[in-house]
């Protein structure tokens, strides 16, 4: 067993297993650090979203607290300019490629990049980059769910309780960059494909990508 230990975050004192990353345990003691792509029981943590950075004292660059395994006396900030500067760039990046229209959308009120802008003051808008202007026509399952791809933040959630919690590997990853995508193994439709449409899938998505059928964005985890 692991043992605890004291580290301090925001200026306050709290307690952790140690070697417990740092996102969970700022969560776990509701100091909200953004976050997307972070799973709990992931063994490896993809980092990909790039929005949980903060400062660790001593550390010359700020670390993403997915990835930071917490030790004693440790002394964290969440914020600080160079923290905010990455964060606003990340998000900012990821909007870029999203279509953003909240009113039209399933996830409005409950969508994790509106959360996002909340917590930091952003606005869920693009100022510094350009609008990829990536569209997709929406896919709909034969009987659950509707999937819109213009809408995917390529978290990762979705793939992963697909491969982990249901073990089904319905859906992966395909292409790199900015081609990059969700998409069922061999790309065939997802109805000639292995999805058993559990909608483990669409509970886990933070933001309006997979929705049930007729959704009312309460019935998602989100
Ligand atoms: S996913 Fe979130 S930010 Fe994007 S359009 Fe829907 S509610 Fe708005
Ligand atoms: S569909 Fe949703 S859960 Fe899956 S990668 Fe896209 S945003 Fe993440």
């Amino acid at each position: 067993m692991s043992k605890t230990i004291t580290l301090t975050i925001d200026d306050r004192k709290v307690t952790a297993p140690e070697g417990e990353k740092l996102l969970w345990v700022a969560l776990e003691n509701d100091i909200y650090i953004p976050n997307l792509c972070a799973i709990k029981e992931e063994g490896r943590p993809s980092a990909s979203c790039r929005l949980c950075f903060v400062h660790v004292e001593g550390l010359p660059a700020p670390v993403t607290s997915c990835t930071q395994a917490v030790r004693e006396g440790m002394v964290v900030k969440t914020r600080t300019p160079q923290v905010d500067r990455l964060v606003r760039t990340a998000f900012e990046l990821l909007l870029s490629d999203h279509r953003l229209k909240c009113s039209t959308c399933p996830q409005n009120r409950s969508c994790e990049l509106q959360k996002i802008a909340r917590a930091r003051g952003l606005k869920l808008k693009l100022k510094r980059f350009k609008s990829l202007g990536k569209e997709y026509p929406l896919y709909e399952s034969p009987g659950l769910f509707t999937f819109d791809r213009s809408r995917c933040v390529l978290c990762g959630r979705c793939v992963w309780v697909d491969h982990e919690v249901a073990k089904v590997g319905a859906i992966g990853f395909a292409r790199r960059g900015l081609k990059r995508m969700v998409t069922t193994f061999g790309n065939i439709d997802l109805d000639a494909s292995s999805c058993t449409e559990c909608g483990l899938c669409v509970k886990a998505c933070p933001v309006g990508a997979l929705n049930f059928t007729g959704e009312q964005s309460s019935e998602k985890d989100g």
